[in-house]
């Protein structure tokens, strides 16, 4: 099952959430800056051990005081007008989270919208990318892949890619 809802992704009960991080992994903004605020101290520990991440590359640590078991740090592509291989590093993060996630037994994945904050992607064209790729990548024992929103427009354009890929 995928669905799309509007909220904090701190706050999602599932095995694994999924942070849009950047390549060093010690620590941004926005999504990044929610998750190492609400799980702790011990999330960033974690990160300094795992010497950075690709771009459209995922890494897992435990998620500290966060209800959730695993946070799957990923780093999506800066936005640089389409020509810079964005929706094919972006698809790949997707893939990548999953594909950790499964290995890690978890049932539950939630995702924010990867690289449409200060990376810059137009949320309208990220949505149907991000849409495509969970598709794709789809596998047990993963069963709910839920895109968590934080503002209505963000969550507008996830429905409609989600209703146009039906
Ligand atoms: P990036 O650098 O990949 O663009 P950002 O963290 O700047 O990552 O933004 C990614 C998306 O996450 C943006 O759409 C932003 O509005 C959203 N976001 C920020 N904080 C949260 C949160 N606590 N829960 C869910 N989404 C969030």
């Amino acid at each position: 099952m995928i669905e799309a809802v509007r909220g904090d992704i701190t706050e999602q009960v599932v095995d694994a959430i999924v942070n849009a991080a950047n390549s060093s992994l010690l620590g941004g903004g926005g999504v990044d800056a929610a998750i190492h605020r609400a799980g702790g101290p011990e999330i960033l520990a974690e990160c300094r051990l795992l010497g950075g991440c690709a771009t459209g590359d995922a890494k897992p640590t435990t998620a500290g005081r966060l209800p959730a078991r695993q946070v799957i740090h990923t780093v999506g592509p800066v936005w640089r007008g389409g020509k810079a291989a964005e929706a094919e590093l972006l698809a790949s993060c997707h893939r990548r989270a999953i594909e950790v996630a499964a290995e890690l037994g978890c049932t539950s994945i939630a995702f924010p919208a990867i690289s449409t904050g200060v990376y810059g992607y137009p949320v309208d064209l990220a949505a149907p990318v991000a849409v495509a790729a969970v598709r794709g990548a789809h596998r047990p024992p993963v069963e709910l892949i839920r895109f968590v929103l934080f503002s209505q427009s963000h969550l507008d354009a996830f429905e409609r890619a989600l209703a146009e890929a039906k």
